[in-house]
């Protein structure tokens, strides 16, 4: 099978998941958009599903996303249409603050804010005229081993960082919080992975409600928990595995 067929194959059977998820729950599939998480994932793979319509590519890795924007934007594309559609970038890795302004520069999407500090330096160092978009990461399961913020605490920093946000003036388009996203433990069972994403949907709604802020979107499902983050409300899910198969 060409790399072309492999990528096409692929990314209908993911659309077709997600459809069947969003219909099952009384959603429009179109509200759901799928980021493809592409870490450790060859360049020429990767190009093959942008042409075969992928438009979202998630990345974990600084200096591996910046060098596959690179190789990407070197590989020339078959048609026209796939030519001239633009690829949204979204970081979903840990943030490290001293790499803010890299990331930046070259994401569109930043998933993994989890302190004020960050989403302040994002703001200050984009260099681009539109505000670059700002996700909280919550801690679901309260795993020490992992970033993000406690539910606890979490419409609180909405709340901090949204106001901070809205109150700097940038020279350039600044950031803005749009909402939360999560990448809970595994669980055995579909009703324990809704159990789960419900916290994160809940929190959007309260920290709507408490502090009358308008976040909208939710990235969270994965391969293993796709349907379940679609039916408790993701607009956002991160597939990898069952996307480009399996890493390098
Ligand atoms: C790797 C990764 C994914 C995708 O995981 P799969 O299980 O391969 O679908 C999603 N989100 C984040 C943050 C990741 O690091």
């Amino acid at each position: 099978m060409s790399q072309q067929q492999y990528a096409l194959e692929k990314l209908q059977k993911i659309q077709t998941r997600i459809r069947e998820a969003a219909l099952s729950s009384g959603r429009r599939a179109d509200s759901i958009r799928l980021v493809g998480a592409c870490k450790k994932q060859n360049p020429q793979r990767v190009a093959a599903f942008v042409e075969a319509g992928l438009t979202d590519l998630g990345e974990n890795y600084l200096q591996e996303g910046i060098a596959k924007q690179a190789a990407l934007s070197a590989i020339r594309p078959h048609d026209q249409a796939s030519a001239t559609r633009k690829t949204s970038w979204h970081f979903i890795g840990q943030i490290q603050s001293n790499k803010t302004k890299l990331i930046a520069q070259y994401f569109s999407w930043v998933h993994g804010v989890d302190r004020l500090k960050i989403a302040a330096r994002l703001a200050a160092h984009n260099p681009h005229s539109h505000p670059i978009k700002l996700l909280i990461q919550l801690n679901l399961d309260h795993e020490e081993s992992k970033g993000g913020v406690l539910p606890a605490a979490a419409a609180e920093l909405a709340d901090q960082i949204s106001q901070q946000l809205s109150s700097t003036d940038n020279e350039t388009g600044g950031a803005q919080l749009h909402g939360f996203m999560a990448i809970p433990m595994a669980k055995d069972s579909e009703r324990e992975q809704c159990a789960t994403f419900a916290i994160a949907r809940e929190l959007l709604e309260t920290s709507n409600q408490r502090y009358g802020l308008q976040l909208s979107e939710l990235s969270m499902g994965m391969s293993g928990d796709l349907a379940a983050a679609i039916a408790e409300g993701a607009t956002m899910v991160r597939i990898g595995t069952d996307l480009f198969g399996a890493r390098t």
